[in-house]
């Protein structure tokens, strides 16, 4: 039987033939704490979906395989085997949604047509306005801000993940919407935090506006919420799984200034 203990000296731990982190916090009584002071109201609670790939608890699904009752325009695009395939003009969601984090998959047409911006060109319109692009990006060469996970013509990704013809994509996107002042000014950009397959593609990217074609991008005072809108370029992009989640900030409340406390003393910061 091993005699090693921990030995308290002066109120610091010694270690004794064992790993001096397995004996932190043996003198609670005098160690130091900081507390910042904030009352936090309690994180929600969501139950995850069975995969991380799988809609949460407070997800609206916009697409599960079988019906398009949450899309406008939904009749002219069709579902095969399960997939929601590109058709005749863009698709948009009923519902609309601020600040959110979308999950969707994608997948790019399995016979390669066209090239460059003709061939698997689609897109997912944040509040219908804000692009970020779906394209075959595999070995496919186009302008960088309008690949694949590009922000149309204001960024391209950071990185081009796309897998071959026909496989699966993800995209699960981060979006804060933009806000605008009374008078029509904006207030603060949009940002987006995108992965595809997993990988970070856009880190908090700042939105310079919209994303047209034919004109620089620019704001223009809109409602708080927006739809998801899928666009139809003329190419059979597949997509499933899509689910959209709007997020709230965590609140908290700064009751009183941070302080330090040891044993039963406080100790102020602000001295
Ligand atoms: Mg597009």
């Amino acid at each position: 039987m091993s005699s090693f203990r921990p030995v308290i000296v002066s109120g610091r731990c010694v270690a004794l033939g064992m790993a001096l982190a397995s004996c932190i916090g043996a003198d609670s009584t005098q160690a130091q704490e900081y507390l910042n002071g904030i009352e936090w109201k309690e994180p929600a609670i969501v139950t995850p979906g069975v995969t991380n790939d799988a809609p949460p608890s407070d997800a609206v699904v916009l697409f599960d395989g079988k019906d398009l009752s949450r899309w406008k325009n939904g009749d002219k695009w069709s579902i095969v085997d399960g997939a929601l395939v590109s058709g005749k003009g863009m698709v948009t969601s009923v519902d609309t949604f601020g600040d959110c984090q979308v999950h969707m998959e994608w997948s790019a047409p399995t016979v390669v047509k066209g090239d460059g911006q003709g061939r698997g060109n689609s897109g997912v319109f944040l509040m219908g306005m804000y692009e970020l692009q779906v394209l075959d990006s595999y070995q496919n060469k186009t302008y960088f801000d309008g690949q694949a996970g590009a922000i149309y013509k204001q960024t391209p990704p950071m990185a081009n993940v796309m897998r071959k013809p026909g496989e699966w994509n993800t995209y699960d996107i981060f979006w804060t919407a933009p806000r605008f002042n009374e008078d029509g000014t904006l207030k603060s950009p949009a940002y987006i935090t995108a992965l595809h397959n997993g990988v970070l593609i856009l880190n908090h990217f700042e939105l310079k506006g919209d994303t047209p074609f034919n004109r620089p991008p620019q704001y223009k005072k809109h409602a708080e919420k927006g739809p998801i809108s899928l666009q139809d370029h003329g190419n059979p992009v597949r997509f499933k799984n899509i689910w959209v989640r709007e997020w709230q900030p965590v609140v908290g409340t700064q009751i009183r200034k941070p302080f330090l406390r040891k044993g039963n003393e406080e100790i102020p910061l602000d001295k």
